[in-house]
């Protein structure tokens, strides 16, 4: 790390500063003990040269003996010594030959001190000889205290200077220089040593992006001791904070992953459609994060049995697939009591399995729906000994959400199963209902048209049920429909469809059949009919006439309406002859009938072009406020002064291609009335499957909108499966062009047609409509038809669709239905269609 070198490079630093400032305070301090000594030695030599001159001078001297003596004592010193001779000297022995006196000698003389004058490597002392007492005797001309002579002591110590300097810095580096070298090599060899533990501790910290990555950081902080006490608790510090972290802290891939899978289980269309595709795409994404092996799960419903599906990430080896089976069985034992099971085996991806089966890691968790029975099991399998806390937690947490969503699933498809069953059944006789026998009738014209062949429709509807139903009860009268039902059922055998046309009255379609085939038939259905009798528990025994009516294609019509509406009134006229007959059309009948049928085409098109379509609207409540939220349109049409309501000719309309232009007439002048009036609610209008196939719809209806400023999110489409949508792609579209215009989308008569799940799951729909029936059915005390609402509503409600029942037609339907958890009401109850808005009674 950096700030340690700067440490060491500044302690360094500081340390050569203070060497420097030794060394240089340390040769100062030599030279200036070196240069007192040298003056003390000049001194020394001056006084000792002068005391011994004195001496000799005593014996009796001469200027050779004074100078060979100074010779021979500045042999051995490096000294130089001489003597000056004064003038008082001179006056008394002459004028010698001697060195010229500078200043600094004359000055000597003068002031009769001695005197050091110093220069770079070299000093020169001077000492004045002052005549004594006894000097006078043989310097007669002199008085005490006269500078008789100056002797100068000259060194030059140079030299011994730079060698004593040499030697103290020879010194310095053996005691200085050196443990200096030796410390900054220790420096940086601990520096080096920290910096690298620091710097690998601060590598593995950078590193460190899930949890997992901390094992990294342990690693390094587990090394050897760094050799610094302070270091290495901090440390261990740093170790402990990352157990704490460890234990507290949820990796972000971890949450990453819970994210993803949770986002993949939603309960959508799709998610309905193939949840097994989904499973795999977990699996893969399990496979991401820790490495797995397979996913299973284990679902059992009440009425289909088990299933168990094992989704392999790569093809299993046998004993891969023992393995997991046997492991299945044993929970599947343990949780529902079941021995042996069937396995799907699913591979979901091309990764090759290699992990020994026996040490796979095996999760599960279970789920058990008392309502509507549905329990299972959901589990993974991990190619893994050890797994960490965090990540076992999330994928408790997955496996939860996943078995949820799955069950979920699993019970949303029960209920549409059971919703589509009684669809297309009829639930008391268990014949087929009304929408099948359309169904059928479309496809009979259709095949009959191409072979060029005809067909029968029977009609029988019984006489007296109403009367049955009154004086013994409708579970009576429930009872003799099934026995009756059952019997025609036997006697038409296989080649027969029947249907429970309406509440009293069966239709059986018999393919292929002439009018003669039919007539015989019907007789001789009408003869057994009569033959039979219901018998009580108390004994007694019940019996029940049918007036039969029939209808022959081609000849009497060629389409189900008016088939369906020729054989209605020969039942009519068989009941005004008494009861109990078979009615053949006569062609006259079949004639009068077809005018009728026509004279609402005449007047369609008559009210089509005039636009005298008239809107009606029928309050729908919130049935937890109590308030009126929206409207349906209804159509109508005036004729001879009486209001026709859109049951008597949309049928018409629709086979005659009038429809469109009808309902776009209709919606114009819905419009125009939500402008002028202050009507702030939704409006619900119907539109034809044939909508489909009427290209200027959504410009008309965008027009419209733009022109009277209605908001579209105001409008709800209704589209009803009356007819079978055949053109997915166009319907699609179409829906698409809805949604992104901001309208809104409901699905009208749900539960009328087996068709309503699969329309539920292709449209994107923001409210039900459940058929009338159900709810009229529910309120007479059919369990079946409380059944089916029921899980209307809960289907929906899962779905998160808003639901409206229709044909709300008492207050028990409405305190049922609000209980239940319908969201909405319509019908007489709340209020009749009318030309207004609906006014809450003041
Ligand atoms: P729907 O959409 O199921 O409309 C409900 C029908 O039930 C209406 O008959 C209404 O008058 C009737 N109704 C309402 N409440 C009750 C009740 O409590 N009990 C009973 N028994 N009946 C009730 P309507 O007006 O004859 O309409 C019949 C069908 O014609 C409608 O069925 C709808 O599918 C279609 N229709 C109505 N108006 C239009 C329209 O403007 N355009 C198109 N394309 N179809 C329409
Ligand atoms: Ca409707």
């Amino acid at each position: 790390m950096k700030l340690s070198r700067y440490l060491i490079l500044s302690a360094l630093f500081g340390h050569i500063l203070v060497s420097l400032f030794i060394i240089v305070s340390l040769f100062f301090l030599v030279e200036s003990l070196f240069r007192d000594n040298k003056r003390l030695e000049a001194r020394e030599t001056a006084e000792l040269a002068f005391s011994s001159m004195y001496q000799i001078m005593k014996r009796g001297w001469s200027k050779s003996d004074i100078e060979e003596f100074l010779s021979s004592l500045e042999k051995g010193h490096k000294l130089e010594l001489y003597v000056y001779r004064g003038k008082t000297v001179e006056e008394l022995y002459g004028e010698i030959k001697q060195k010229e006196m500078d200043a600094f000698i004359q000055d000597t003389f003068f002031r009769g001190a001695d005197q050091i004058q110093e220069g770079k490597g070299f000093l020169r002392y001077t000492m004045p000889l002052i005549a004594k007492q006894e000097c006078l005797s043989c310097h007669i001309n002199a008085k005490e205290g006269d500078v008789l002579g100056v002797m100068e002591v000259k060194t030059n110590f140079e030299e011994e200077l730079k060698s004593a300097r040499y030697t103290i810095a020879s010194l310095l580096v053996m005691f200085g220089v050196l443990p200096l070298g030796g410390m900054f090599l220790l420096g940086s060899y601990l520096s080096r040593k920290m910096t690298r533990v620091v710097e690998d501790l601060d590598n593995s910290i950078k590193e460190v992006d899930k949890l997992g990555d901390l094992k990294e950081v342990e690693k390094v902080l587990k090394d050897e001791s760094s050799g610094i006490r302070e270091f290495d608790e901090l440390r261990d510090s740093i170790h402990q904070l990352l157990q704490t972290l460890k234990s507290i802290a949820v990796d972000r891939e971890v949450l990453e992953f819970e994210i993803k899978i949770l986002e993949k289980f939603i309960l959508t269309a799709d998610f309905l459609k193939d949840w097994k595709y989904y499973i795999c795409a977990v699996l893969k994404e399990f496979n991401r994060i820790v490495p797995t092996v397979c996913m299973f799960t284990l679902f059992r419903t009440n009425n289909e049995g088990l299933e168990v599906v094992i989704f392999w990430l790569g093809e299993p080896g046998e004993n891969h697939k023992r393995h997991l089976e046997d492991y299945i069985q044993e929970e599947a034992k343990r949780h529902f009591g079941i021995e042996s099971l069937n396995f799907e085996h699913k591979i979901c991806a091309g990764i090759e399995i290699i992990h020994d089966p026996k040490d796979m890691r095996i999760k599960t968790k279970s789920l058990v729906l008392e309502k509507p029975g549905i329990s299972g099991i959901c589990g993974v399998g991990f190619a893994l000994e050890e797994m960490n806390i965090t990540f076992s937690l999330a994928i408790e947490s997955t496996l939860t959400a996943i078995i949820n969503t799955i069950g979920s699933a699993k019970a949303i498809d029960k209920y549409t199963k059971d919703i589509q069953f009684y669809a297309n059944r009829d639930p008391l006789t268990g014949l087929f209902n009304r929408t099948m026998l359309i169904d059928f009738l479309i496809l009979e014209i259709d095949r009959a048209k191409k072979e060029k062949s005809t067909f029968g429709i029977i009609m029988l509807d019984a006489d007296n049920l109403g009367a049955i139903n009154d004086t013994y009860g409708n579970t009576v009268g429930d009872q003799l429909l099934k026995f009756y039902a059952d019997l025609i059922k036997e006697e038409l055998g296989e080649g027969a469809f029947l249907a429970r046309y309406e509440g009293d009255s069966f239709v059986a379609v018999l393919s292929g059949a002439s009018e003669e085939d039919t007539l015989q038939t019907a007789k001789g259905l009408v003869q057994m009919l009569k033959e039979k009798h219901f018998v009580l528990e108390e004994g007694e025994t019940l019996s029940m006439s049918f007036s039969v009516g029939i209808s022959i294609y081609p000849s009497h019509g060629e389409d189900y309406n008016n088939l369906l509406l020729i054989a209605e009134n020969m039942v009519r006229e068989a009941k005004k002859r008494g009861k109990g007959y078979v009615v053949v059309p006569s062609s006259e009948d079949v004639s009068r009938m077809i005018a009728d049928i026509s004279s609402i085409g005449f007047m369609l098109i008559r009210a089509v072009e005039k636009k005298s379509i008239i809107p009606y609207y029928q309050p729908i409540v919130n049935l937890k406020t109590g308030k009126v939220e929206a409207h349906e349109v209804l159509m109508r049409i005036e004729k001879d002064g009486e209001i026709l309501p859109a049951g008597k000719f949309v049928e018409v309309a629709e086979s005659m291609g009038l429809i469109n232009k009808m309902d776009l007439i209709l919606f114009e002048k819905v419009m125009e009335k939500i402008k002028t009036s202050d009507y702030g609610g939704l409006i619900f209008l119907n539109i034809s499957p044939k909508i489909l196939l009427f290209p200027e719809f959504p410009s008309e209806v965008k027009r419209m909108v733009t022109e009277y400023r209605i908001d579209p999110s105001r409008i709800v489409f209704e589209l009803t499966e009356r007819e079978t949508i055949k053109n997915l792609k166009l319907a699609e579209d179409f829906l698409k062009w809805l949604l992104v215009e901001g309208f809104r989308l409901a699905l009208d008569d749900f539960g009328s047609g087996f068709s309503s799940y699969s329309y539920i799951k292709l449209f994107p729909c923001e409210f039900v409509k459940i058929e009338g029936e159900l709810i009229q059915g529910m309120s007479a005390g059919s369990e079946a038809d409380r059944a089916i609402v029921r899980s209307i509503a809960s289907l929906c409600k899962e779905l998160g669709i808003k639901t409206i029942a229709e044909f709300v037609e008492n207050e028990g339907s409405f305190v049922e239905l609000r209980d239940i958890g319908v969201d909405y009401a319509q019908g007489y109850y709340i209020g009749k269609p009318s030309s207004d808005f609906f006014k809450p009674k003041a």
